[in-house]
């Protein structure tokens, strides 16, 4: 998924506190529950297995009341709003929404919202991609990014069915039905695998191109500073540092690699660009999300820390309030600042431009609310560290060392890359050989 940035943190002359310049009041993304139920039962899901209760009281899917009603929202706000902003179909499963509920939805979208300005996105669990689905996306330029987190030994380890049974086959079924579709080059967007810690990177990695996924992206698993994120022995420990940087070896070892988002935003981050996704970097992100009862509310990621973390006291529902109302509501802008870490470790740390104090999940306590730094913040420094020591090997400098005079001007001038961030280093590395043979 890609998203523009809405905010970048300053520095406040008056207090010397970071903000978020022009915060607030932009949509970036919103996400659709179009279902607040899964037909798997993931162990690390953070809706179902995590603090949230409040899913079991949801409609299961959107109905058409509700569904008629987030339409006219993203129209109407669309025609108040002049950037874009991306549109996403979450969950739960998204595909357990009734077929011509859908259709209708994705098609009355279509018809006054443009996909180069209004990207429409489904992130499924792939096990019911179906022929019928993947045409309905097709016409209606959807495109589609399927969780799978590796082989089959991998992907038992976390993502199981509600009897304990492998869902592998079935998401497998799904990813071909989409290689082989027609359309394949626009439909299908790429893969998204949970971190897990314990197993091989390489084993990951050559799975998911060996699968031909047009791109790759990673999520750290769930946890915070009172539950630790599995795998992980303590705040200082590096565990997923330590396997993130096998990944980006693997990567910029790949004579062919495809985009691998995590790896390619810290790189264009190292080199004084911009991420595309939210919990790297020093872009806020304006996100939403509408519930299947049509309740509006924050960040749905936020729900790990405590029940309830999620809902705007407001209790907004689009089937009253437009989207407008809520961007520009005091409450909105808090929760949108949340992403702008404030504790004083992350406000001195040299790394904070690449890191960004991390997703907000990750920093919660009981006892400090999000005022801590990330539980993955030595995960960070080793990986961010090791990405401009690999920087350096291709005679590119890291962003430390370049704050205002950027010797990587043509990335800043370019900072979204559609290819692989690699390929633009291995091509930046040998114009830079060309014009001086002893960089070092
Ligand atoms: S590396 Fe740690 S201290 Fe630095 S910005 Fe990230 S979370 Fe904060």
């Amino acid at each position: 998924m890609t998203v523009s940035t809405t905010a970048t943190i300053e520095v406040d002359s008056a207090s010397g506190h970071l903000c978020a310049a022009g915060s607030g009041k932009r949509l970036d993304t919103v996400l659709i529950k179009t279902s607040s139920r899964c037909n798997i039962d993931c162990s690390y899901c953070y809706v179902y297995r995590g603090q949230d209760t409040k899913w079991r009281g949801l409609p299961k899917r959107m109905r058409h009341i509700v569904l008629d009603a987030v339409q006219h929202r993203l129209i109407e706000h669309a025609g108040r709003q002049r950037a874009g902003f991306a549109i996403v179909l979450h969950g739960g499963e998204p595909l357990l929404l009734e077929f011509g509920r859908l259709a209708a939805m994705l098609r009355n979208l279509r018809v006054r919202l443009c996909p180069e300005r209004y990207p429409i996105s489904v992130q499924t669990n792939g096990t019911l991609l179906n022929p019928r689905t993947l045409d309905l996306f097709a016409e209606t330029q959807t495109t589609v990014s399927v969780s799978i987190d590796g082989p089959k030994e991998v992907n038992d380890l976390g993502r199981l069915d509600h009897r304990g049974r492998s869902t592998f086959a079935m998401t497998l079924r799904g990813i071909h039905r989409l290689l082989d579709h027609p359309a394949c080059n626009t439909l299908f967007s790429g893969t998204l695998s949970v971190i897990q810690p314990n197993v091989s990177p390489a084993s990951v990695y050559g799975f998911l191109r060996r699968l031909r996924t047009p791109s790759m992206d990673f999520l750290l698993q769930d946890g915070n500073h009172d539950r630790l994120p599995p795998g992980k022995k303590n705040f200082e420990s590096t565990e997923y540092g330590q396997w993130l940087i096998k990944l980006i070896d693997l990567y910029l070892a790949d004579p062919a690699p495809v985009p691998v988002r995590i790896i390619d935003d810290t790189i264009k981050l190292c080199l004084g660009g911009s991420s595309q996704k939210e919990g790297r970097g020093k872009d806020a992100y304006g996100i939403l999300t509408i519930e299947t009862d049509g309740e509006i509310r924050k960040n749905d990621t936020l729900r790990t820390s405590f029940d309830g973390a999620d809902i705007f006291s407001g209790r907004w529902n689009v089937t009253s309030t437009d989207l407008a109302s809520v961007l520009s509501s005091q409450e909105y802008i808090d929760s949108a600042d949340m992403q702008i870490p404030t504790c004083d470790g992350c406000r001195r740390c040299q790394l904070l431009d690449v890191c960004g104090g991390g997703m907000p999940l990750y920093r919660w306590s009981a006892e400090r609310s999000y005022d801590n730094p990330s539980v993955y913040c030595h995960d960070h420094a080793v990986f961010i560290r090791h990405v401009i020591d690999r920087l350096h090997g291709f005679g590119l400098k890291g962003f430390t060392e370049h704050a205002n005079d950027s010797p990587n001007r043509s990335f800043r001038a370019r900072p979204v890359i559609d290819r692989p961030v690699v390929s633009w280093i291995r091509s930046e590395a040998d114009c830079q050989s060309e014009v001086q043979p002893n960089v070092s």
